[in-house]
């Protein structure tokens, strides 16, 4: 049995809560928090009324940070939007002093779980948490370029007609205009992706993911449903400690930064991080990412 707080019950808060009740999962009790005390009594009597057909036994409740003494997951989304033509880095000095205010109540509640961030740019987001909590780095978690991995294989798998399942490829890096795919280790079944895509065309893939969310904004103002998911995904991998491969946004000792790498997920947080082989072209767009973040977090004051 797991409790999941969610603080930011906006477009990506309400649609982790909608995918998590359609799923089997570990979550018996979910709590939502919002400054829009009017709005989330309306989505919690709107979530608990499809109870009856659902897998699930959720309670949905609307809470306050005492909830998040005996939770297990406090999944942060709130902050302001990320508007059309504003990078993620924009939102950096707005959601920094947002996520100060909610991470020092979470503490103070006694919360021993595990944070997943979402706010946006979620690298530097989950580095504030990560430094106001005080917490054990593994219990950090931001979503990372799981999105995007998500992403990159729907993609692969429409271009060359195979199931999304056997494209096994990854976004890593900044979740951001720097994010990159290390095409060296991306493989089809047993088949390296060079067998299936010219260069140009996986550059062109990489490209859409890059995109996807500025096409996405531009078209319905917001994405919500593939990053709901996404912290589903997150969620099950922790509560069933099952030490899955998720691109998280999880900390970098040598850097001192959160960024997004295969990390292992299990109860306790990102336990460690998977080695990734890189060529020398992808050492460098790595470290092009680490220079970006690094930069980025010399702005905030922490
Ligand atoms: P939204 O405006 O719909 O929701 C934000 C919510 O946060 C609002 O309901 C607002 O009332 C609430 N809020 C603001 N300050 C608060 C506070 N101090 N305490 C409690 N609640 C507070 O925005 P959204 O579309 O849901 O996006 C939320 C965040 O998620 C943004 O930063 C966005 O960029 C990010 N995002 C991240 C990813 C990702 O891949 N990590 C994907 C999509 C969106």
């Amino acid at each position: 049995m797991g409790k999941v707080v969610i603080i930011g019950c906006g477009n990506v808060g309400m649609s982790y809560a909608y995918a998590l009740l359609n799923q089997k999962s570990k979550v018996s009790e979910l709590v939502l928090i919002d400054l829009d005390k009017k709005k989330i009594e309306g989505e919690v009597m709107d979530l608990s009324h499809c109870l009856a057909f659902l897998p699930s036994k959720i309670k949905v409740k609307v809470g306050d940070y005492e909830d998040c003494r005996d939770a297990d997951i406090v999944m942060i989304a709130a902050g302001a939007k990320q508007e059309d033509n504003e990078t993620r880095m924009d939102l950096i000095s707005k959601n920094c002093v947002i996520l100060k205010g909610i991470v020092g109540e979470v503490v103070k509640s006694g919360f021993k779980g595990i944070f997943v961030v979402a706010t946006n740019p979620v690298d530097i987001m989950t580095y504030v948490t990560w430094k106001i909590s005080g917490f054990d780095y593994k219990r950090v978690i931001g979503t990372g370029t799981s999105l995007d991995t998500a992403r990159l294989r729907y993609l692969i798998g429409q271009r060359i007609n195979i199931d999304t399942k056997n494209i096994h490829a990854y976004v890593i890096g900044e979740h951001g205009d720097s994010e990159f795919v290390p095409w060296s280790g991306a493989n089809v079944g047993l088949q390296n992706i060079d067998n299936f895509l010219n260069k140009d065309e996986l550059e062109e893939v990489c490209r859409e993911v890059r995109e996807a969310a500025y096409e996405i904004i531009k078209r319905k103002g917001n994405t919500s449903y593939g990053i709901g998911v996404c912290l589903v995904r997150i969620t099950n991998a922790i509560l069933n400690d099952e030490n899955s491969i998720i691109t998280v946004s999880s900390y970098d000792e040598e850097n001192d930064i959160f960024m997004g790498l295969p990390s292992v997920l299990n109860r306790n947080g990102a336990e460690r991080r998977i080695y990734v082989e890189l060529s020398e072209e992808e050492t460098e767009k790595l470290q092009n990412s680490v220079d970006i973040l690094k930069e980025a977090k010399a702005k905030i004051n922490l």
